[in-house]
């Protein structure tokens, strides 16, 4: 049996790999520091394994929010060393060069330009192919809006391809301006099922999980991401974890990281508002669910997709210092975890 089918079936062995998953976080955090250099996005060396970047940690409105004037918000405008991008991950594979956006946020531009330079991309110029895929989790404004700079008033892209659950495709092929895009064939929709794998690059494949969450206009996914060494589980967004079936433990096994819903750290932080019936679960529930496998180290969990009302978007705060206290962490731009 493979290294990666008994890691699939239980989480974490008593041996070897046990052993590197409890360096783990030594590991991660060197990655971490690598990545939090600050400046232009650093290359890659061609023979470095592939990895997960970090693009953007903040909720579908970002951080400054978009039209919020609230303290944090307005400190986030004066000072741009407080701002965080929406919500995304990339999946970089410098062997062969290829980039992948996990979401299309409207923070894309920046983005983009975070992605480090790996394969041939035209230098003073347009570049037309500047990711060689997107995967998209569900179609909230945060998470497909970017999209559209890939069609012909930006970027027209040529045939890029574009993962998507069936719904999510049979949204985006019926509904403009996606729909104008799939007709030029700036985008390929690709549909996938879940719990099917989906075959990306160098040994790196993701798998799409059923997610419940406000499904309007789509259905939602988290992806499971499968390298040739680590496994990363992403769900940006979620309703509260009681509503997963299988649970998220389930979910959990065999990961080696997770980067999860920390939309609010609790259930007071919008003014009027009872967060707990918005739909997230609260970090201290998710903590409280995940303390023994993080507690034992069978798993490294980040919090993302943070509300410019969450506490813990500032580093320096109370609420920041319980989670790293707990074993928990949440996630920054720039951060790399190694597949
Ligand atoms: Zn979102
Ligand atoms: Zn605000
Ligand atoms: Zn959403």
């Amino acid at each position: 049996m493979s290294n990666r089918a008994s890691r699939t079936r239980s989480p974490i062995g008593s041996s070897r790999a046990d052993r590197a998953v409890r360096a783990l976080p030594a590991i991660l955090l060197a990655a971490w520091c690598a990545g939090c250099a600050g400046g232009a996005p650093s290359p890659a060396a061609p023979d470095e394994g592939p990895y997960v970047l970090v693009l953007g940690t903040a909720q579908d409105g970002g951080l400054p929010h978009v039209a919020c004037t609230c303290v944090r918000c307005e400190a986030a405008r004066r000072n741009p060393a407080l701002r965080r991008r929406v919500a995304s991950l990339a999946l970089i594979v410098p062997a062969t060069g290829r980039r992948y956006l996990i979401d299309a946020t409207p923070d894309i531009r920046e983005q983009i330009d975070a992605l480090p330079a790996v394969g041939s991309h035209p230098r003073g110029s347009v570049d037309r192919a500047p990711v060689d895929g997107v995967l998209l989790t569900h179609a909230h404004a945060g998470h497909i809006l970017g999209l559209a700079l890939f069609g012909f008033e930006a970027v027209h892209t040529r045939h890029l391809p574009v993962y998507a659950t069936p719904r999510l495709s049979g949204y985006l092929r019926t509904n403009g301006p996606w729909a104008r895009m799939v007709a030029r064939e700036e985008i390929d929709l690709r549909e996938t099922a879940y719990g099917a794998s989906v075959p990306l690059d160098h040994g790196v494949r993701v798998i799409p999980l059923a997610v419940p969450h406000r499904d309007e206009d789509s259905d939602t996914v988290g992806y499971r991401i499968e390298g040739p060494r680590r496994t990363l589980l992403y769900v940006p967004d979620t309703d509260g974890w009681s509503a997963w079936d299988p649970p998220l433990t389930r979910a959990l096994e065999g990961c080696d990281v997770a980067l999860l819903d920390g939309t609010f750290g609790s259930a007071d932080e919008l003014p009027g508002r009872d967060v707990s019936k918005i739909g997230h679960p609260l970090i201290g529930d998710t903590m409280r669910l995940l303390e023994e496998p993080v507690r034992s180290k069978r798993v490294a969990v980040y919090f993302t997709h943070l509300n410019h009302s969450n506490d813990t978007v500032d580093p320096k705060s109370a609420a920041a210092e319980r989670v790293r206290a707990a074993g928990f962490a949440i996630a920054a731009e720039g951060q790399r975890f190694p597949l």
